[in-house]
């Protein structure tokens, strides 16, 4: 039955990370609640998924999906041994023929409620290399401000051992981090963290950690329940590591209910730092910023407004650098302002520094970016 919800304004009280004080959310569903046991996907729970990232989404919230499921059903339909596991090309072709139904479900499921979906699939180098950082982070972005939902999952057909994620968990925290969302919900076959294998009699749930020591580490068990997916609690510790350290919260979660985003249930919650978040912290201080960008004063408004910076509002670029290295902001008093890393080499962000974005594109032969330093990798100083 579905649970009785009043008003919207009562869901979105007893539910995880509401709109209003979570504008970006990154949800993971792991792949024992995409796909059966028999290698079918599970379509029904699939839409009243669908249906709560819709009620989200109308309530404003932006919603990005990390999707698992691609190797286990792919390996079902291949007939591949141990879950497509049995080897890394088992697991990279098991991916390959998973991975296409997986998106068409995605896309029929959000496009019956109303929504747009759009595929992402990320390598581990994606999301470290600054450069390809950055694209991902523009991507996520602009998907997100045209309503489409991206989903993501890791490209496991190409990565390689050394190179992989290897769990979507960790993958969820690090998309969080690009998109500079609030919230991460891990949703798997359990409903947190227990002080103990939660198969042993007298284990205990936690509801909320405040922070992660060496006890709470303890306390994961290792191996997933389900058998498909590959990421257990350690995976899921290190995921709320990971998104804690960039500012925002983690739930773990059971989707082993219907409308598990819009239906109050048990889970753990992994509170963020309160000081800076250490990315801010990193870019503040730590590495040396290979060059300066003057601005004028309408553009340190604008950043302290919190703001991404616009070529429109520099005056002056000094130094040589790389897009994705790190540079700092400097106000017309000669005080840095702010440092991020920058979406432009030194050439080209001369080439439009003080002016409009509709002349970059003929400055600059091709498509533009949407700012000099975006908002989520800049820190104010
Ligand atoms: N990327 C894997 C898949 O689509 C899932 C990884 C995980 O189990 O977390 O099957």
């Amino acid at each position: 039955m579905e649970p009785a919800l009043a008003t919207p304004a009562d869901l979105w009280n007893a539910a995880l990370f509401p709109p209003s004080s979570c504008p970006r959310l990154v949800v993971k569903i792991g792949s024992a609640l995409l796909v059966d046991p028999a290698g079918s996907v599970r379509r029904g729970w699939l839409e009243g998924i669908a249906a709560d990232i819709a009620a989200r989404a109308r309530a404003g919230q932006q919603v990005i999906v990390v999707s698992s499921g691609a190797i286990a059903l792919g390996a079902r339909r291949l007939g591949l041994p141990k879950g497509g596991r049995a080897s890394l090309e088992d697991a990279q072709a098991a991916a390959a023929t998973g991975q296409i139904a997986l998106s068409q479900v995605w896309a029929e499921v959000l496009g019956a409620s109303g929504l747009v979906a759009a595929q992402m699939l990320v390598t581990l180098d994606d999301l470290e290399e600054r450069r390809r950082y950055l694209n991902a982070a523009a991507t996520l972005d602009r998907l997100l401000g045209l309503a489409v939902v991206p989903i993501l999952n890791e490209n496991d057909s190409v990565a390689t051992e050394e190179i992989r994620f290897g769990d979507n968990d960790r993958l969820a925290a690090r998309v969080a981090q690009a998109a500079g969302a609030q919230g991460v919900v891990l949703l798997s076959d359990i409903d947190g963290l227990y002080d103990r294998n939660p198969a042993l009699p007298g284990a205990v749930h936690i509801p909320r950690v405040e922070r992660i020591d060496p006890a709470i580490e303890a306390m994961a068990d290792r191996g997933s329940a389900s058998g498909m997916g590959s990421g257990g609690m350690v995976s899921k510790i290190a995921a709320a590591r990971i998104a804690n350290a960039a500012g925002a919260q983690l739930a773990i979660a059971s989707g082993r209910i219907d409308r598990p985003l819009s239906t109050p249930a048990r889970h753990t919650l992994f509170a963020a730092e309160k000081a800076a978040p250490a990315r801010k912290a990193w870019l503040a201080g730590g590495l040396t910023a290979k060059g300066m960008i003057h601005v004028d004063a309408g553009a340190v408004e604008a950043l302290r407004a919190g703001k991404s910076l616009l070529a429109a509002g520099a005056t002056r670029i000094e130094g040589r650098f790389s897009r994705g290295d790190l540079v700092a902001v400097i106000a017309p008093d000669g005080m840095g302002v702010a440092r991020g890393l920058i979406e432009y080499g030194d050439q080209d962000a001369a080439r439009i520094a003080g002016t409009r974005r509709e002349d970059h594109a003929e400055r600059l032969g091709y498509a533009p970016r949407a700012a000099l330093v975006h908002r989520n990798h800049m820190a104010l100083l």
